[in-house]
Parts: C-alpha cells; structure tokens; sequence
C-alpha cells in the first residue's frame, strides 16, 4: 500500500497543506486564514475565518450544473411509493420548509429536533435547517417518549418536527402519540410541533394553539427563497446523540466547515462516487451514517441519494438489488446487521439483478466477521469493505481508499488509519504502542482531524473527562475499542474496551471469540459477555443464533451444538478462551441501530438490573436471555 501509506504520511506531517487541498472540494463564501487553530487542546477549530454553508453545498452548488438531475430518489417498500426530486425540486422545497421554520422564529443557532421516519421531509428539514444556520438534532424515530425527552432537556429546541407515523414491516409506528408524551415529560419542550401528516394515523388530532401542519404551512411558503445564511467554519451544524449502547448518550456536536469538507474528501478518495452517479446507503437519518452518507456526503458531491424506507427482505430479500440494478447504483453502503439478515434468505436473490453499476459495499457500525464478511464478498462478487467509525467522528477512523489505491480486502479486517487519524494503537498499561499482533486501545492523537465531534453539546468539561481521560497525563482520544494490527498494517476490532473479558488473567475481547463461535457452520450470529466467576475471575458466556433451527430442537442435538461450538472455540483461541456455556436463541437483544447490547445480558447472566432499555429493538430478545438462563 504505498500510495496510501504516502497520502496517510502527508496528512499528519504535512496537515495545514493537505487540508488546504481537501477544503478545495467545496464552496466558501469567504476563504480561511488558518487552516488549523489548535491553541486550545484537545479542542480543535478547522478553516478559521472560512464562512460556508451545508445547504449551500448539498444543493445551491449544483443547481447550474445539474438542475434537473435527480438529487433524492424516496423508495418506500411500505407505501410502495417512489418519488424523486430533482435538485431543482429538493431546493424549492427546502426553501419552503425553511420558510416555515423560519416563521416560527428559529433563527442562527437555534436548535430544531427532529423526530422523523424515513421520508423526504426528514432529509429537506435537515437541509433547511443547514439553511438558516439553525442546529439540527435529529432523534431516531421510535425511541421512547422519555429518550425523546432527554434529547429534548439537553438540546433545548426551539422546534420539533415529526410525522404521525413512520412504518416498518407493514406496521404503523405513531408518533404523534409518542411526541406528545415526550412533550409532556420534558422540562424544556418547544413551543411548537410541525407534522407531516402521512394519514397513516387515523385518530390523528393536533394540539391546538401547538401543533402545525407541514402541508398547510408549506403552501402558505409555496414561492419562498429563503437566503443561504453563511457561518463561521466552527459554527457548529448539528447535534447527534451516540446510540447509547455503553451508557448515557453523548450530545455530539458537530462544526460546518470541517465536516463539509472531510464528507467531500471521503466521497472521493473511500466512497469512489462521483458527481451524476447514485449513492445507496440503508441506514436511516436518525444515525450518523444517515447523516453523513444518506443526506451530505453524497448531495455535496453531486450525486443522487437513495432514500429507503423499508425492510432490506420486503417484498422479497432482492428488494436491495432490485434497487441497485434500477438505479445503477455505484456505491453502496450497509451494515453488517443487515447482511447477517440476507445470509438467512435464499441465495438466489444474490444473483439475480444486474449489479455491474456497483463498484464497492461498504459496511460499518459493528464488527464484521470473517464468514459474513466472505460470504457476501463471494455473493456479491465486488469488493466489500468493513469501514469502522464512530458518531463522534462524523466519517471513517479506519478503511481502505480505493480512491487512493485499489481495495486488497482482509475479511474481518476494517483496513488501515484514514488520513487525517494519526491512530495509535495503545497498550493499556502504560499508553506504549503496542507491537504487531499485540492487542491494544485504538487512540487517536488530537487534534481530531475535520469532521470530527467538536465537543459535547454545551458540556465543554464532559468532552475531554469523557474522551480524553483513558490515559492518565497523556491527551489522548479513546475510542474505548480494543483493536490489533497485522504485519501489513490491517486493524482488526477485538471489540469494547469494557467488553473485554479477564480469564484467569488473560485478557480475550468478546468479539474474538465471537469470531471462533461464528466459525461453526451452522452459526449465523453470536454475542458473547464475561460474567464474574469465583474461581477465573469471569468466564465467557455464549448466546448464539443457529441457521438451521432443527439442529438444537432436541435436547440431545442441543448438547450435540454446544460440543461442536465449543471445540471450534478450543481449536482457533484454545481452551482458555472456552465458553461455560452456549446457550441457543433466535433472537439477540440489539439497539435500534443493530448494535449488540452485550452489557444487558451480562447484568442478567450476573443477577443484576439490565439497565436503560429505551433503546431496545425487540424486547423478547432479552426475554430469550432470561429463559436460557433461568432468571426471572
Ligand atoms: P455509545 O457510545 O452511546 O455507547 P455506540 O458506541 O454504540 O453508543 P456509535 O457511535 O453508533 O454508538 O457506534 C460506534 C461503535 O460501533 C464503535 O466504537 C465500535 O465499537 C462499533 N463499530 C462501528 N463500526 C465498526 C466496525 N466496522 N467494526 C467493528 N466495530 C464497529
Ligand atoms: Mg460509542
């Protein structure tokens, strides 16, 4: 990897010119005088005196080039309905919506939360939002209405925009009712609530005096052209709270200029999309993914979004690839939740739409293993990168850069440091790096490149206790993973920091062995938690998903299972790394967002409360748990 190891150098020796290059990619209202004002660490300020605007990239930018080309294509498997907007349409219509949101007196530094399903509107109300320079917080739809309120006390809204209703599988999830309990439980709610009223919701009744109709408010902005408002690079763009898969979610706040320049840089040099060429990303506008690869990074370089609503197996388990050959789609990207879901359907689906647009898949959000990582390599016959990232980094920490030099993909590996990351991966006891093979705390050495979380949301101090305080004396931002590099340089996640389980002293991620359950054959999907054990310490305790459900249905196979599992731990870690037990569900307990909530079940296998639940997906997955464990 030479010509990336060359352009990962340049980016950390040679910072201020290679980031002047990159701010190159998008328009500023006013040029910066210093590319970096690190007077304050770990705080970092990119593109001083730079004034620019998201809005104004994503859409105003392209107008003459590209006016009547398709910017947002909404396909929605569950109105099965498809719309696309033009960017001349998609800039009508923000000006509209941020005529609305305007009149409700939002102004420059406003924040406006959002509380949305998968449609249009959530994309144009970020973009009007950007518009104004107002601060979005968009909070995945469906969460509790008490999640919902905390987000509401932290940020403080001046306006909530939501729907009555967003749909999954067939089913309604309202909303509106939701909203108005979170109103009620929040210290600080906003005044008003703007609805998209889809007419799902049938006993829909707004609040009178508090509730406004997003159509109606529309048509009274029908010929609005609302200016760009131009801000200061730091200025900070939006709030997005972390899934809270470890506790309290983190406010994190994002700048302007620097974000809109590292999404430019990454559409070139890891996502190879070019400007005219379709992007589709499934994940949804309430996570950071949505944010950066749904909405701005491929609207800032110019090319159309696929905008999904829908399960990735309705009508059928094509219905990803169908939309891939219809839209020629060049650049994908998904997680590995969702590919371990087309693992369980029929292959055929694989192969049976025209897929000679796309160029990569890209996957993040949670490890992916080396079967699953294989199998869809194998099925998809493209190259598949694991990309690995965090909310608070706004865009890739760790992947390859086909833009840069072709993808040699290692399964199971997420690649090597993106530049701009000068990582270290850090041995815990002493913050030495660690060798080859040595396992390690991935860090980054600030400043955090551009596009990264400014801060916490008016909580300056909790950033750095937060971030910066794993390494006592040393200023050093933790990713809280546990990572080990090859030879070659490749990175392979071992899993959370405090996921790491200590047998008899030795120190085994969950995630490795995960990987050795998973090398069973007839494994499609594992968690694995430490729980304290008297005599070791902890032992590892296993949850697995078989493929063929038979398998275990009889006691006897059920031990039969278990043996094979266990042996195939012994032969890839040995026994050191054996399970006590591996118990079989069909179910595991994950957030919303697909993250596995392994700290749940090791409260439960420990006897102890699982926690804040609020962010649970299925909450008979926890049922399951406790059934296999005999707990009540
Ligand atoms: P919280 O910080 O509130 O507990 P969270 O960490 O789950 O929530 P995110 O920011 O959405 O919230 O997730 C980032 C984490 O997801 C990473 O720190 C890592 O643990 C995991 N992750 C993301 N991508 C990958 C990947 N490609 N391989 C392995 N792990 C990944
Ligand atoms: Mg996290």
């Amino acid at each position: 990897m030479g010509a990336y190891t060359d352009f990962h150098r340049r980016s950390i020796a040679d910072r201020e010119s290679f980031w002047t290059d990159e701010a190159r990619r998008i328009h500023w209202h006013r040029p910066f005088s210093q590319v970096l004002d690190y007077s304050k660490p770990p705080f970092a300020k990119w593109f001083v005196g730079g004034q620019t605007n998201l809005c104004h990239n994503a859409i105003d930018r392209h107008l003459a080039a590209r006016g009547d080309q398709p910017a947002l294509v909404y396909i929605s498997t569950e109105t099965n309905t498809e719309k696309t907007y033009t960017y001349r349409e998609l800039h009508t219509e923000v000006n509209r919506c941020a005529a609305v949101i305007a009149a409700q007196g939002v102004v420059r530094g406003d924040r406006v939360l959002l509380y949305m399903p998968m449609i249009p509107e959530a994309a144009i109300a970020m973009l009007a939002c950007a518009r104004l320079g107002a601060v979005h917080s968009v909070v995945f739809g469906g969460f509790a209405a008490a999640s919902c309120a905390s987000r509401i006390d932290d940020a403080k809204p001046k306006l909530l925009i939501t729907a009555d209703a967003g749909l999954r599988g067939g089913k309604a999830i309202h909303y509106k009712p939701l909203v108005d309990e979170a109103m009620r439980l929040a210290k600080h709610p906003p005044k008003n609530v703007l609805i998209v009223n889809r007419g799902i919701d049938k006993d829909f009744k707004p609040v009178p005096g508090r509730d406004l109709d997003y159509a109606e408010e529309t048509r009274k902005h029908a010929d609005a052209q609302v200016p760009v408002t131009w801000l200061e690079s730091s200025d900070p763009s939006y709030i997005l709270y972390t899934s809270g898969t470890t506790g309290k979610p983190k406010g994190v706040q994002r700048d302007t200029g620097g974000y809109a320049v590292a999404l430019a840089s990454s559409m070139e040099h890891i996502y190879c999309g070019k400007p005219g060429e379709t992007m589709f990303t499934t994940s949804d506008v309430g996570w950071v993914v949505g944010h950066s690869y749904i909405v701005y990074g491929p609207l800032i370089q110019g090319m159309t979004t696929i905008f999904y609503e829908g399960l990735p197996i309705r009508p059928d388990a094509g219905i990803w690839w169908k939309i891939v050959a219809d839209h020629k789609v060049s650049v994908m990207f998904s997680s590995p939740t969702a590919v371990r879901v087309l693992k369980k359907q029929d292959p055929a689906y694989m192969t049976k739409y025209d897929l000679s647009s796309l160029k990569h898949l890209f996957l993040a959000g949670e490890p992916l293993d080396e079967p699953t990582h294989r199998w869809i390599h194998d099925a998809l016959g493209k190259p598949v990168i694991d990309h690995y990232w965090q909310t608070e980094t706004g865009w890739p920490i760790l992947s390859l850069a086909p833009g840069i030099e072709p993808a040699k993909v290692k399964y199971g590996s997420p690649g090597y440091p993106v530049y701009g990351y000068d990582l270290k991966l850090l041995r815990e006891t002493d913050a030495t790096e660690a060798g080859p093979d040595e396992k390690g705390v991935l860090t980054i050495a600030p400043p955090l490149p551009p596009g990264c979380m400014t801060t916490v949301w008016g909580d300056d101090e909790r950033f750095v206790s937060t971030y910066f305080s794993d390494f006592p004396g040393k200023l050093l931002y933790s990713t809280f993973d546990w990572g080990v590099r090859d030879k070659d340089g490749y990175t392979f996640i071992l899993g959370r920091t405090d996921d790491v389980i200590n047998v008899a002293g030795h120190r085994i991620g969950t995630r490795e062995i995960e990987e050795a359950v998973q090398a069973h054959s007839n494994i499609a999907e594992v968690a694995v938690v430490g729980v304290a054990d008297p005599v070791k310490g902890q032992m590892p305790l296993a949850f697995a998903v078989v493929k063929d459900a038979k398998k275990v249905e009889a006691e006897a196979d059920r031990a039969q299972q278990e043996k094979e599992v266990l042996a195939a731990v012994d032969r890839q870690l040995g026994a050191i790394a054996r399970p006590k037990r591996v118990y079989f569900v069909t179910l595991l307990p994950k957030t919303r967002s697909g993250k596995l909530l392994r700290r749940s079940i090791q409260a439960l296998a420990e006897g102890r409360d699982p926690g804040d639940l609020t962010t649970i997906e299925d909450p008979t997955a926890l049922a399951q748990i406790r059934a296999a464990l005999g707990v009540k």
